[in-house]
């Protein structure tokens, strides 16, 4: 089996994601301020205060500001600052390569922004959607989980099959596009072979 191509660009999907209002609602839960961060193999413990977070992280802590930010509804949104002090709140730092910052420090892309067009999202969508409704990658359409809404399946069902067809609609046409390629080498293979015949004959 092929081994899949390591992504070049670093992709938020792949960083450490610390994220604050996951961490509040955890805070809220547990009552205390210490959380546990786990993303794959790591384990980190986080504490947050009322205006600050730290993170312990590569050896060190690292300390981020939480702001208070109007948005709509006069409500106020805590959001972190870069530890890297610049313009711009956000709802998550990354750790990478010894440094917690945000994904603009880190030039960190979304997955979705890498992929090729429309095919490629498409492709990404059909991933996710056959992810949330507990299906197989070679699923073509996942039954409903016994406990899953009805209405919601149907809903995310219409939309894997419009996203669906959007990738095999492309995937027939690069097994079009290769079939017409292979015929055309074997022609002028022919071609050739035809021309060696002549002028050895002449
Ligand atoms: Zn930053």
């Amino acid at each position: 089996m092929k081994k899949p191509k390591a992504p070049r660009v670093p992709v938020l999907e792949s960083a450490f994601e610390v994220n604050l209002p996951k961490l509040l609602s955890a805070v809220k839960a547990s009552g205390r301020p210490e959380v546990v961060l786990v993303d794959g193999d790591e384990h980190t413990v986080a504490v947050v205060a009322e205006t600050r977070l730290a993170v312990h992280l590569g050896g060190r802590v690292w300390m981020a500001n939480i702001m208070a930010v109007p948005c709509l509804n006069s409500r106020l949104r805590p959001l972190l600052k870069c530890p890297r002090a610049h313009e711009g709140n956000f709802q998550s730092l990354y750790w990478r390569r010894g440094e917690l910052a945000c994904r603009h420090c880190h030039a960190l892309r979304y997955r979705s922004n890498l992929a090729a067009g429309a095919a490629g999202r498409a492709r990404l969508t059909r991933y996710r959607l056959l992810q949330n409704m507990g299906g197989q990658p070679g699923d073509v359409m996942p039954s409903r989980l016994p406990r899953a809404w009805r209405k919601r399946y149907r809903t995310l069902a219409d939309r894997l099959c419009k996203v669906s067809t959007i990738h095999y609609d492309q995937v027939r046409f690069q097994l079009e596009k290769n079939h017409i390629k292979e015929r055309g080498k074997r022609n002028s293979a022919a071609q050739n072979r035809d021309d060696i015949t002549h002028n050895s004959a002449s």
